[in-house]
């Protein structure tokens, strides 16, 4: 199975220059691979329209294709790049196209600011005596905070606005499983708070709740600035900035809540929120408070996988107007007490929803409802919604 460690990179102005055009140049060829293949899809479709098919089928333009095409003529910007990192990313676009069949959105145009990694994905890159050399850009000082396990497979660069990330993806071995001896259900509320069966609850720090404040407040800031204006962009790059800030608070709180459960359960079990946003509408603060919720399941479920223990989706229908005992109590939100006429239960509203979550039986996830695949999407692309395609 597959490990990823991620560590800080201080590259020098230089480097971070060849960074800055590396990356440039990778977004370039997505760009034109992906217009390519675009104009492909017209083409077919024209020809179907007038029913012009000279070889009896329409022509799609694959990944092998355009590699082909790439390592046949290179542009002077794509000779200064290691040829896989190159290829990699017409990988991601091929990616994105597979996740465009399986029901995503359809491939989009990558603008300067959200292109923001590339990879190695094979060789290129070596750790040697507490450095990374890179090949074609020269080698950083890098501190190994965590110990590296396993082989490393492939090494990424990453770009957070100003700061520099490497993550290598290693091949760990799978572990032992462990035989379950405690669980847990997870309620997860509506607002930043879950519940486990036992009764325990964890609301989402307060900082949190601060720097989203702070964030609207700066966001206002921005929209007010003129278009295209000097004070727009520095704006633009402060409001980027309190972004990472929250994204990081959020990682790290769900980092040791995922932690602490796969610590203590060696199997928990969640309700499937893909699920619940089909059968509810949507409103923006639950999208929000659903992201941090998707974060910190995919983080349980990796840690869980680590440790040979499992993690469980459960079909949420009705899990806070269902007993313990399987009668069915309606209750409104306001409702905070369960009160079960037919076994007699008292309990917070919350706890037995984790207990019922804890003893309904887990759903296959993988394929249940077409449009998602819990194995198949790297963690990012699965707590942000929409897939990136890296
Ligand atoms: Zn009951």
């Amino acid at each position: 199975m597959r490990k990823t460690y991620q560590f800080r990179i201080y590259p020098g102005r230089k480097q971070e220059v060849v960074f800055n055009r590396t990356l440039s140049t990778c977004r370039h060829l997505y760009n034109d691979s992906l217009a390519e293949r675009k104009k492909q899809v017209e083409l077919n479709r024209l020809r179907k329209t007038f029913d012009v098919f000279p070889w009896g089928k329409p022509e799609w333009i694959n990944y092998e294709d355009q590699a082909n095409d790439l390592s046949a003529s290179k542009t002077d910007f794509q000779k200064d790049v290691h040829s896989q990192v190159l290829q990699n990313v017409l990988k991601r676009l091929d990616r994105s196209f597979k996740n465009f069949f399986n029901g995503f959105g359809y491939p989009r145009f990558q603008g300067r600011d959200r292109y923001d990694s590339f990879t190695y994905p094979q060789s290129g890159f070596e750790l040697k005596d507490g450095k990374l050399i890179l090949s074609k850009i020269g080698s950083f000082k890098i501190i190994l905070h965590r110990e590296i396990e396993g082989k490393i497979k492939t090494c990424t660069i990453k770009r957070d606005i100003d700061q520099w990330y490497v993550s290598f993806s290693c091949e760990i071995e799978n572990p032992i499983p462990v035989e379950i001896k405690t669980k847990t259900g997870i309620d997860v509320g509506l607002i930043d708070l879950i519940t486990l069966s036992n009764g325990e609850q964890i609301k989402t720090p307060k900082f949190l709740r601060e720097s989203e404040d702070n964030l609207i407040h700066k966001q206002k800031r921005l929209s007010r600035k003129k278009k295209g204006s000097g004070k727009r962009n520095k704006q633009k790059i402060i409001v980027a900035k309190v972004h990472r800030r929250i994204r990081n608070q959020r990682k790290d709180f769900a980092h040791k809540i995922s932690r602490m459960l796969v610590d203590n359960y060696d199997l928990i079990k969640f309700e499937d929120l893909q699920i619940q946003n089909m059968v509810q509408n949507h409103c923006l603060a639950k999208s929000i408070s659903d992201a941090g919720w998707y974060q910190l399941m995919n983080l349980t479920e990796y840690k869980a996988a680590y440790a040979g223990k499992s993690v469980e989706f459960v079909n949420p229908a009705g899990t806070s107007q269902t007993c313990i005992c399987g009668f069915s109590v309606p209750k409104d939100l306001s409702v905070r007490v369960h009160r079960c006429p037919s076994c007699g239960l008292v309990m917070g509203r919350d706890r037995v929803s984790a207990n019922v979550i804890e003893i309904r039986p887990s759903i296959c996830t993988v394929g249940t409802t077409g449009i998602h695949d819990r194995q198949g999407l790297s963690i990012e692309s699965r707590c942000s919604g929409t897939p990136k395609p890296f």
